[in-house]
């Protein structure tokens, strides 16, 4: 079978680099020119999404280009230490730790991972439309077409979206999905090198700011990567992110000011009812299925394992549209559940003065429980060996 793929972003590598584990032939196609390597600020590819690496013998590649997370510490805006989760058991006890990676860099490492597979991936090729056959697969009609905004087409087999919140397999092949909702949250982030910055190298540290969430993270080469969650405005960024981080501890605003160029912004959004991940040959995976608030650190990891659960049901139940049902059965439940925490971090990252005096008393409580959530998350293996049903 011919698979085609949608997307070079998280998912999209990673499901290529398994499906040709199972045998098949896969090509992928990408919207953006080539490879994106100053898109993006950083991100945490958890234990479990590095567990999906490691079966892949890819985790150690990607582990060298990032940094080992080994705590999160949070504090208020008067600059309280009110929480501390100690992550450093994790690569004992799952084998990786939290990475934290350039988004550039990760792409770039799967990407080089592709190449030296020889997958090929087509870059500039924007999806416009899927067209599936009615003839049945196993009269070996080839079942899928797909067409770019270039004017090529590609067909295969089967199609996967894993074209990210904004998919356009999705909307294409589920036309009545609800669109995804704006949290009302926006994203920056960036990189600098210079001020102090009052947290070691290591750790994950997030302050509940007065009008909005800061996070950062030190590098032990001294870089520090920084990223803002607040209320969306019109300002432009670096103004507007002093002002909304006035009345925090000084080093934010110098951080801000010390950064050559801010990266964003990213408007939170969530995606959680989309009514079936497939239609036909065609699939979704990773943010086209289900998108979440960045506050539990897991889309790309589940994306990652979304990758391979799929390839485990293609593997052994060969047809695709039974593999994709099976698929979604198998990943809801965990999906659900991630979101669902995933939102109750994004609420108390901008309460107001009332809800910031009850987080800060209770954060210590929340801090016990996400914990918890964070290593159940962290834990999860899917067994490559064990057959989908
Ligand atoms: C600010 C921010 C911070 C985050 N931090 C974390 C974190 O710390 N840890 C974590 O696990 N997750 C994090 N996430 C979430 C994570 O980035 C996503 O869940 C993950 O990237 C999803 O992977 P994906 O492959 O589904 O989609 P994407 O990574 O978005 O990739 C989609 C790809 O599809 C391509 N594409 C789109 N449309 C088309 C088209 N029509 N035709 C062809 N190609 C197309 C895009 O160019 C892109 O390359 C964060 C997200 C944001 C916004």
């Amino acid at each position: 079978m011919k698979a085609l793929i949608i997307g070079a972003g998280v998912g999209g590598p990673v499901l290529a680099l398994w499906l040709q584990k199972i045998g098949l032939e896969v090509v992928v196609a990408e919207a953006r020119s080539s490879l994106a390597l100053t898109e993006g600020a950083f991100l945490g590819v958890a234990p479990n999404g590095m567990g999906v690496l490691d079966a892949l013998g890819i985790a150690g590649a990607i582990a060298r280009r990032g940094h080992p997370c080994r705590a999160f510490t949070f504090s208020n805006a008067a600059g309280r230490a009110i929480g501390r989760i100690d992550r450093s058991a994790d690569e004992r006890a799952f084998g990786w730790p939290l990475t934290m990676i350039r988004r550039a860099a990760l792409h770039a490492a799967l990407a080089e991972e592709l190449e030296r597979r020889q997958i090929p991936v087509h870059f500039g090729h924007t999806l416009v439309g899927v067209e599936q056959s009615a003839a049945p697969i196993e009269q070996g009609a080839r079942g899928v077409e797909a067409r770019f905004a270039n004017g090529a087409s590609l067909r295969a087999d089967f199609l996967v979206g894993c074209d990210g919140l904004r998919s356009k397999t999705r909307a294409v092949c589920l036309p009545d999905c609800p669109q995804p909702d704006f949290t009302g949250l926006l994203d920056f982030g960036g990189f600098a090198r210079g001020p102090k910055v009052p947290v070691p190298p290591g750790v994950n540290h997030m302050v509940f700011g007065k009008r909005a969430f800061f996070g950062v993270f030190t590098t032990p080469a001294g870089e520090t990567w920084w990223f803002h969650n607040g209320p969306a405005g019109d300002a432009p960024p670096r103004e507007r992110l002093l002002e909304l981080h006035r009345d925090d501890p000084p080093w934010i605003p110098e951080l801000i000011e010390a950064t050559p160029h801010i990266l964003g912004p990213w408007p939170i959004h969530e995606l959680d009812r989309v009514p079936a991940w497939s239609r036909g040959r065609v699939a979704l995976l990773g943010d086209a299925a289900h998108a979440m608030s960045p506050s539990a650190g897991q889309g790309a990891s589940l994306a990652m394992e979304d990758a391979m659960e799929l390839a485990r049901c293609l593997r052994d139940l060969r047809k695709p549209p039974a593999a994709f049902r099976a698929f979604e059965r198998r990943r809801r439940p965990r999906v659900d559940r991630i979101f669902r925490e995933a939102q109750r971090q994004s609420s108390r990252k901008a309460p107001g003065p009332v809800g910031a005096w009850f987080r800060d008393r209770l954060l210590p409580l929340f801090v016990r429980f996400g914990a918890a959530a964070q290593t159940e998350a962290y834990s999860f293996r899917i067994d490559w060996e064990e057959r989908a049903e």
